[in-house]
């Protein structure tokens, strides 16, 4: 019988956020697949278990995922942990998970820490809708375009940055997206945990120098011109901005009425009887 994946969130800073559940996982399964094996090695010396260790990283996803299967069709249990926080989110995860999907394996979510959400609970911003874009493109022209698209969004944003690229982050939305609220999250459940909350300008004036991990939680559009802008687009590119936020054609035409205020009659009638 072949062996069961199991995904597990490992802390973020502080060790006591392990739960329970991945810390039975973890003592349970037979192999552990870890983004940085000497990382990892310090949080299981730090929980008291010994286990086979296998590094499966960004650059070496493809070709371990393949002997990672291997290893579940013939009956081993696999955890998978990334460095810090949640597999699959900003971090190695997502090849193992389709080729297990593929291969008829059964996956198990063990949930806990991602600096992400965190983030965003505290950030006082909008929870009801928001986007994750993780860390944006490391080319200008990409990054400068990424920022452009999201400048309409009215959802809450939320972006991951290195801490030597931040100052420079936050200049760029101030320049394309303009001086919207943010929250800066900084090392959370870390000993120099710290929030600042204000528009990028005064973010930006109290941010020093740029020490730790950073979370960036961004206001959505609040523009009331919102439905003038898009009513300068075409369908199509209104479409094509839900579209690359994974939405399926059901939720786009109802996201499109919404902004445009007409009915959804009418946005699906123009996409389907074209
Ligand atoms: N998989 C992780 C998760 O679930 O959050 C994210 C991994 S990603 C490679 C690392 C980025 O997450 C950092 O550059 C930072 O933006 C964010 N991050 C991770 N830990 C953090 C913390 N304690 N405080 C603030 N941001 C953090």
């Amino acid at each position: 019988m072949a062996g069961k994946l199991y995904i597990v969130a490992t802390p973020i800073g502080n060790l006591s956020d392990i739960t329970l559940r991945a810390i039975e996982t973890l003592k349970s399964v037979d192999i552990i697949a870890a983004e940085d094996t000497r990382h990892t090695l310090k949080l299981l010396n730090h929980l008291e278990i010994k286990k086979t260790l296998i590094s499966y990283y960004k650059q070496t996803e493809k070709t371990k995922s393949d002997v990672l299967i291997e290893k579940l069709l013939e009956g081993k249990n696999i955890a998978v942990v990334s460095d810090a926080g949640t597999p699959g989110i900003s971090d190695p995860g997502e090849e193992i998970i389709r080729n297990a999907i593929e291969a008829g394996i059964e996956i198990i979510p063990i949930p806990g820490a991602c600096a992400a959400i965190n983030g965003l609970i505290v950030s006082g911003m909008s929870t009801k809708e928001f986007l994750f874009v993780g860390f944006l493109p490391v080319n200008k022209k990409e990054k400068k375009e990424k920022l452009e698209e999201i400048k309409e969004l009215r959802q809450t944003i939320i972006f991951y940055e290195a801490p030597h690229k931040i100052r420079k982050t936050l200049e760029d939305m101030m320049e394309i997206i303009g001086n919207r609220k943010i929250t800066l999250a900084r090392e959370m459940t870390k000993i120099h945990e710290d929030f600042t909350r204000g528009t990028i300008e005064e973010v930006l004036e109290k941010l020093g120098e740029p020490k730790g991990e950073f979370v960036i939680i961004m206001e959505g559009n609040k523009e009331e011109n919102n439905k003038s802008i898009f009513s300068k687009m075409s369908l199509e590119e209104h479409f094509l901005i839900y579209e690359k936020q994974g939405l399926d054609k059901k939720q786009i035409i109802k996201k499109i009425a919404e902004d445009r205020n007409v009915s959804k009659n009418e946005i699906y009638k123009y996409f389907y009887k074209k």
